[in-house]
């Protein structure tokens, strides 16, 4: 297939990039650089520089590829960015998203995997989480992602368009070629090991008196090779809807470091500090309906595994990418 990859530059987006060239697919990028990098585009991918924001810059990339689907990445994803800047989450994710709806629907491009968030969850009636649960979103990156998964769901209605939202628990690990370089950087995982590279003298824990057994938060991480197989098996099949993406199990913050201690041999230090607003206590997937319908299952399930091939990534770029 020819796939048009929104925000192919990006942490996602690169590695699913380069998963799907490995398989057969052609991969165009389109991407405006603000937050990708232009040394995360694989090589074989041709590059399309444009913002989503700017309707016209995705109608003519749209319309010039003329993609047999499209893979939606291209987005603001920090949590804690998103409670003090809302309206940049509103514009990027949900206006962005809407020139790119309408672009699809203009050229007639009718299948799209979009990229979101257990963050649509908000605190979860329950856990593991099924995609059934009601969404209640407790940050704006929860809320525009949740926005958008309904703005397709009406295209899906309208005009038979096939839409697949592949809600993602904690994306973390690496490829040989590809990994996770934010800046700044607030997700656990990277800052763990940016600690134990010497590069910050330690990490905050934020907030060790959430409802967990540790009180600290609770995540369920996902390897990002795992979560990249999940997209090809999405883009290649005729369903549509929502499919949770996530090991099943959960680790808390307190595991993570621990983990990576072990995985570095660096003895990582560690402190409390407050609570991040817009946390919720424990999110874990549960993943049964993409196991079941897609057919995916996870390879790279262990925490040790996912931190080690970040831990090499970082090893091998240690200032990130670089430009
Ligand atoms: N976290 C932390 N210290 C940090 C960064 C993150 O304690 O420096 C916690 C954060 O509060 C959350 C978990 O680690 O409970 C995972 O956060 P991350 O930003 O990696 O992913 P998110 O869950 O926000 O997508």
């Amino acid at each position: 297939m020819k796939i048009l990859v929104t925000g192919g530059a990006g942490y996602i987006g690169s590695v699913t990039s380069e998963l799907m060239l490995d398989s057969g697919h052609e991969v165009i990028i389109f991407d405006n650089f603000e937050r990708g990098h232009r040394s995360a585009v694989d090589e074989r991918a041709t590059v399309v520089e444009g913002d989503l924001r700017d309707k016209e810059s995705i109608l003519s990339a749209m319309s010039q590829s003329k993609p047999d689907a499209v893979m939606h990445f291209a987005a603001y994803a920090l949590v804690p960015e998103s409670m003090s800047q809302p309206e940049i989450y509103f514009r990027n994710n949900v206006i962005g998203g809407i020139n790119l709806a309408e672009a699809m629907h203009t050229v007639g491009v009718k299948k799209i995997v979009f990229s979101s968030t257990c963050a649509t969850y908000g605190v979860p009636e329950r856990v593991p989480i099924s995609e059934d649960l009601p969404q209640k979103p407790t940050n704006p990156y929860g809320d525009s992602k949740l926005t958008f998964e309904k703005i397709l769901q009406w295209y899906h209605d309208l005009h038979g368009m096939q839409t697949i939202f592949l809600r993602y628990f904690n994306a973390c690990g690496a490829t040989e070629k590809f990994g996770e370089d934010h800046d700044p950087e607030t997700h656990i995982i990277p800052i763990v090991l940016q600690v134990a590279l010497g590069q910050r003298e330690k990490v905050f824990i934020c907030g060790d008196d959430y409802n967990t057994p540790d009180g600290t938060c609770v995540r369920d991480y996902i390897h990002i090779v795992d979560l990249a197989q999940a997209h090809i098996l999405a883009i290649e099949s005729d369903f549509s809807g929502p499919f949770n993406l996530g090991n099943g199990s959960g680790y808390s913050v307190k595991q993570v470091v621990e983990t990576a201690r072990e995985v570095t041999g660096v003895n990582i230090t560690a402190d409390i500090s407050d609570r991040r607003p817009g946390d919720p206590d424990t999110l874990i997937a549960a993943a049964d309906k993409a196991r079941e319908v897609l057919g995916w299952k996870p390879r790279i399930p262990e925490l040790s595994d996912i931190i080690e091939s970040a831990w090499k990534w970082h090893q091998a770029h240690p200032e990130g990418y670089n430009d």
